[in-house]
């Protein structure tokens, strides 16, 4: 399956590329230094199969937080909603993706919702499997499904970085541990979590899971049913609401998609029974969204009134 180029989107893609001029590469990863920022690509994938696209498409970025919702569609599958909202809230938080704040604040140190690092970090430790290699492996496999590409793997490189820099990420573990919401061995669990943020696909990968979240967890083409419908709008619910960290009021009001970002400048829409969206621009603005990205779908849901508010 390929991905037409758009005039009409390379339009719009070329206004939004100037914002890339203000934005900064993450940095905290070593591995993510390397990006280019002035890169910008997006693709559109509509529930027919019709693929619109504009840029280089071909740009590979990792997942990042972005796999967040994957695992948490997943955790959601292994353990039902109970299970999984006894350790992880339903609330935005405001504050950066990796403070610790809020933890320390409630007690037990319950993280407020599954989209910051802390709440991700608990939801990836109720995945299922023998081992993280197997558990690692379900992640993947789900990505396969959801993308219909299964040639998608991980970046050695950036995981090994990441995991090789995960201060924080651990404290946050070893924060949760001690309320009981996280038991297993912190190492193997950041192991486990780094690979599923090195998760490397394209634009159009993305678009591809967009449009499975946008029809409510059937995939269009095959009619087959990747998620469950309930389980697919609570994902949508959090991607509103806490998608694009702490700008994600902002966003709602100016875009009003259920969308996700992560620091390697990629984010993947949703708009509801309509269609999917991935986009790619590694410099990000103050908050850690891609500046160009979400400049482009400010432009594209005006144009088209993607806005579902
Ligand atoms: N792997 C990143 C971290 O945990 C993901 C952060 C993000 O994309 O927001 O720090």
């Amino acid at each position: 399956m390929s991905c037409q180029s758009s005039e009409e989107l390379n339009e719009l893609l070329l206004e939004a590329k100037h914002y890339t001029k203000y934005g900064t590469v993450a940095d905290y990863i070593p591995a993510l230094k390397k990006a280019n920022p002035h890169d910008l690509s997006a693709a559109i994938y509509y529930p027919d199969g019709t693929c619109l696209s504009a840029g280089d498409i071909q740009q590979k970025m990792t997942l990042q937080s972005i796999s967040k919702v994957l695992t948490l569609a997943l955790a959601l599958m292994d353990c039902g909603e109970e299970s999984v909202f006894h350790k992880v809230g339903y609330e935005p938080t405001g504050d950066p993706f990796h403070s610790i704040l809020k933890l320390e604040l409630n007690n037990p140190s319950k993280p407020l919702n599954p989209m910051i690092n802390a709440g991700a970090l608990a939801v990836t430790h109720m995945i299922k499997g023998k081992n993280i290699e197997e558990r690692f492996q379900r992640i993947l496999h789900f990505v396969h499904e959801l993308t219909g590409n299964s040639k998608i793997t991980y970046s050695q490189e950036v995981a090994k970085s990441e995991f090789e820099t995960s201060f924080i990420n651990r404290s946050l573990c070893y924060y949760m541990k001690q309320d009981g919401i996280i038991t297993e061995d912190v190492e193997e669990l950041i192991c486990l979590y780094t690979k599923q943020c090195a998760i490397e696909l394209d634009c159009f990968d993305l678009a591809r899971i967009g449009v499975v979240f946008a029809m409510d967890g059937v995939e269009p083409m095959t009619g087959k049913r990747l998620l469950p419908a309930d389980i697919a709008r609570l994902c949508k619910t959090f991607m509103v609401t806490c998608g694009m960290y702490n700008a994600s009021g902002e966003f709602a009001s100016k875009v009003g998609i259920p969308a996700k970002s992560g620091v390697s400048g990629g984010i993947m829409g949703a708009v509801p029974n309509r269609l999917g969206i991935g986009v790619f621009g590694p410099a990000l603005d103050h908050k850690g969204n891609s500046i160009a990205g979400v400049k482009l779908l400010e432009m594209l849901s005006k144009k088209y009134s993607w806005s579902m508010f």
